[in-house]
């Protein structure tokens, strides 16, 4: 047997978590949670206590992404998988249309082309490490696409569909993109994610910033009689986040610790000094994949690596599998690929939470470890 490969302590990043979803959480948060542990955990949601935090979560994603007149910020249970299940009850009329390139961008088709109420869907499919686009199609009422998707590191602009019918609407899954990457939340009618990515916190709830087409949308629907299950009725979810209250209960943990990282992000600067942070990641990770010998970014097009999720290749005869299992026993976690992709690669997440200097030192931890193979 050899010996395990020790990396000495002065290479490591200051916090190993590199996951990109459940992602790093800040420990100023767990801190916190910490503080209002006799307060709030274990007191009922209908309560002024935890509304407060629903209010705070809600107000401090709208101030983050600059929420547009009239838009509203949706929060309810199941996180983003219920949410494709609510959308698909709740606000695709007939027909949709999606870009499809990644196994998150899948599932949402899957769930529309199961349900057999609705048209079958347009899908525009492309290989992992490219993209797929959204265009105009008569008949179409709503196009979906990933902002990042997160399985294979693609990231694409937000931009509304030209020619599409008027009041076509267009619904973005920003589950891991929404905080890395750049958007005007103008040019989406539907802006969801879930906290456990960018956003720092635990998973369970979804997120959603609506336009007042969307949330029409979701009433014409209901309207209609269409048979819709409680727990996904997005009209019940709207006017209960206009309470400041779910559906049901949520997680107060996850709240809280959603809350007071938005409330963190705000203060260092919102969106901005959010992806910008983000960028120095990927400029660190990018720029040192492209200088190496043994790795490569795997998404070759430089327009559509994503900042928010780097996925790196690794040569032939240099497994990333062996890398990620050593840097795993050394305390840096989470850095093996989705596994459905089936590359010898690594995948790091880029969120704002990550500290940069943490994403240098862990590129050194990589040589170090590929030097001892
Ligand atoms: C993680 C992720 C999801 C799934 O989120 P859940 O809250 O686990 O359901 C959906 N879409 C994208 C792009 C994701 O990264």
């Amino acid at each position: 047997m050899t010996d395990p490969i020790r990396i000495p302590d002065d290479l490591k990043p200051v916090d190993g978590r590199f996951g990109s979803g459940p992602s790093k959480v800040r420990p100023e948060g767990v801190d916190a949670l910490a503080r209002v542990s006799r307060t709030l955990l274990g007191t009922s949601h209908r309560q002024q206590a935890v509304k407060r935090q629903v209010a705070r979560l809600r107000n401090g994603i709208g101030e983050f992404f600059s929420l547009p007149e009239g838009y509203e910020v949706v929060i309810s249970n199941g996180g983003t998988s219920a949410f494709w299940e609510t959308a698909t009850f709740g606000l695709i009329r007939d027909k949709a249309q999606f870009a499809e390139f990644g196994e998150f961008g899948a599932k949402f088709a899957k769930a529309v082309a199961d349900a057999p109420f609705l048209a079958e869907p347009t899908v525009h499919r492309a290989p992992g490490g490219s993209a797929a686009y959204l265009s105009a199609e008569p008949g179409v009422d709503a196009y979906a696409s990933v902002h990042n998707e997160t399985s294979t590191g693609v990231a694409v602009p937000v931009k509304r569909v030209a020619g599409a019918d008027p009041g076509a609407l267009l619904l973005t899954d920003a589950t891991s993109g929404g905080g890395s990457l750049d958007v005007d939340l103008t040019e989406t009618d539907v802006y969801y994610l879930a906290p456990q990515k960018a956003f720092g916190s635990d998973g369970g709830l979804w997120i959603a910033l609506m336009s007042p087409a969307a949330i029409e949308r979701a009433h014409e629907i209901k309207a209609s009689g269409r048979y819709i299950p409680q727990f996904l009725d997005l009209v019940t979810a709207v006017e209960q986040s206009r309470l400041d209250q779910t559906y049901n209960t949520p997680a107060l943990a996850t709240v809280f610790l959603a809350a007071e990282q938005i409330d963190w992000m705000n203060a260092q600067g919102g969106l901005g000094w959010a992806t910008k942070r983000s960028a120095e990641s990927a400029a660190a990770i990018y720029g040192w994949a492209d200088r190496s010998d043994v790795a490569s970014p795997f998404v070759t097009d430089p327009a559509l690596r994503s900042q928010a999720v780097a996925t790196i290749d690794f040569v032939e005869g240099v497994d990333a599998a062996t890398i990620a299992k050593v840097l795993r026993a050394n305390g840096i976690v989470d850095t093996e690929p989705y596994r459905k992709l089936g590359r010898n690669q690594l995948r790091v997440a880029l969120y704002p939470t990550v500290d940069p200097a943490d994403v240098e030192a862990l590129t050194r931890c990589i040589d170090f470890v590929v030097s001892r193979l």
